[in-house]
């Protein structure tokens, strides 16, 4: 486990007051480790967690060569480019069971999609580009010439899954296709990383918690609900704290008891520059913590590091847990990852989104890391410094032309949330990158299946 101090001397031109995005990437991959507890899940309970196992093939997928086609199985030698293929319909192979008999040249077996190819037969031609032409008690079938090759509509032995190779790595995200894949193997449980637990909490005076009386001055939470859905969408356990009130005894006990009980803890708001509040001074005291200014835009503050907890006795119920084994939490007193993100609500988004999330991804055990960006073409000029990276909030469509256009979602204020609902992605104008004419190219870093 590395220290703050020895991974700022592992990287080139450390600068905590002016530290690029791909840096902090960097610096967090260092920071985090993954998580080491695994549970045995049933395939239903498995979509979205992590796999801890290797999974080898222990059977080929399909295990026998069979038919794609509803149609007449036949020896593709027979096929010429030239001449149609007169054959005499000698049985039929139905899926389910193997059909047993030997089919001559000039023979053929009718065929159900799925069913084994008869032995010695490699071509499947569909019911619908066969004649039948023969009598009732003389069934044949013509194939017109030049329409098929040998070993068209045949699946092969093993071509999804070869036993014996892997068919799935440990670190993989569980996604539908692979619950479908795996089940293909006869695969019933997996071993899968335990889910990591994540606790978060606000800081802030002017902050209120649903349900407060409104009062001059105070806004609503709404830092709690997004990092709460972004973790969900992550597959994480999450413990709400709630709203902690700038009193230094509150913010240790918030955050020592969010250590003890989490593997990461998020809060938001107290790190800025001009901070008056005791959330930094409670994070230096209880940790070893990086306090940054970051070359982004929104999000330009931030803290980073581990804090220390305490053991933890009070009941669970005083606390919004989703599933975790208390008793292993009480007992043992544990360090936690800490992301102290901006107060705005955008920022805390894409802090969130650029930062946050990898690692929190790298803490699950699993090999992802950062969403592919796709490109698209900007409907309209942005204005933009080099020296920094900034986010965009904008909406991908398909132009006329078929190709992907992108457009702001109007005021981009670091505040300004509904902008973020309209957006489904945000716009990444890299560091050292300038003014974006209409018409070029931009990088967007896509909402869809990750928020
Ligand atoms: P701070 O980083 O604490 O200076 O906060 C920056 C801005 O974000 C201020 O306008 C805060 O009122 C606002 N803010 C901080 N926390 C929250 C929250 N949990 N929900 C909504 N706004 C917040
Ligand atoms: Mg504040």
């Amino acid at each position: 486990m590395k220290t703050i101090a020895q991974i700022s001397a592992e990287l080139q031109g450390y600068d905590p007051q002016a530290l690029t995005c791909p840096d902090v990437n960097l610096f967090l991959s260092k920071l985090v480790t993954p998580v080491t507890g695994t549970d045995s899940v049933h395939l239903f309970d498995a979509l979205g967690r992590v796999l801890a196992q290797d999974i080898i093939s222990s059977i080929s997928v399909p295990p026998h060569d069979n038919s794609a086609m509803d149609g007449y199985a036949f020896d593709g030698a027979q096929l010429s480019a030239q001449v149609q293929l007169t054959l005499k319909v000698v049985g039929t192979a139905m899926a389910g069971k193997a059909w047993q008999g030997t089919v001559a040249a000039g023979e053929c077996v009718k065929i159900m999609t799925g069913a084994i190819m008869p032995l010695g037969l490699d071509t499947v031609v569909p019911q619908e580009l066969a004649r039948s032409v023969g009598s009732m008690a003389d069934p044949q079938i013509t194939i017109p010439a030049g329409l098929l090759q040998a070993g068209d509509n045949r699946r092969k032995l093993g071509e999804d899954l070869l036993q014996g190779r892997a068919a799935l790595q440990k670190g993989e995200l569980l996604t539908p296709a692979a619950l479908g894949l795996l089940a293909s193997l006869g695969v019933e449980k997996v071993t899968v990383w335990r889910r990591l637990r994540v606790a978060y909490f606000s800081t802030g005076d002017e902050i209120l918690s649903l349900g407060e009386a409104p009062r001059e001055g105070a806004v609503f939470d709404s830092n709690r609900y997004t990092i709460f859905g972004l973790l969900k969408r992550l597959g994480c356990d999450v413990i709400d704290m709630g709203v902690v009130r700038d009193d230094p005894a509150l913010l240790e006990a918030a955050f020592t008891r969010a250590a003890a009980e989490a593997d990461a803890v998020i809060t938001s708001g107290g790190v800025s520059v001009g901070e008056a509040d005791h959330t930094k001074t409670m994070m230096k005291k209880l940790g070893d913590v990086a306090f940054w200014k970051i070359a982004m835009r929104p999000g330009r503050p931030m803290a980073v590091g581990r804090i220390s907890g305490i053991k933890f006795a009070s009941s669970p119920d005083e606390i919004c847990v989703d599933s975790y084994n208390v008793d292993s939490i009480k007992s043992t007193p544990r360090q936690a990852i800490l992301f102290g993100l901006p107060g705005n609500p955008v920022a805390v988004m894409v802090t969130f989104l650029a930062f946050v999330r990898p690692a929190l991804l790298q803490m699950m055990g699993c090999n992802a890391g950062q969403p592919p960006l796709l490109k698209a073409c900007s409907v309209e000029a942005i204005r933009k410094k080099p020296g920094r990276t900034e986010y965009q909030r904008g909406t991908v469509s398909t132009g006329a032309d078929g190709a992907l256009v992108v457009r702001t979602t109007g005021n981009q204020g670091s505040g300004v949330l509904s902008s973020m609902v309209q957006a489904n992605g945000l716009i990444v104008l890299h560091h050292q990158q300038s003014n974006v004419g209409v018409g070029d190219e931009v990088d967007v870093m896509m909402f869809d299946g990750v928020i």
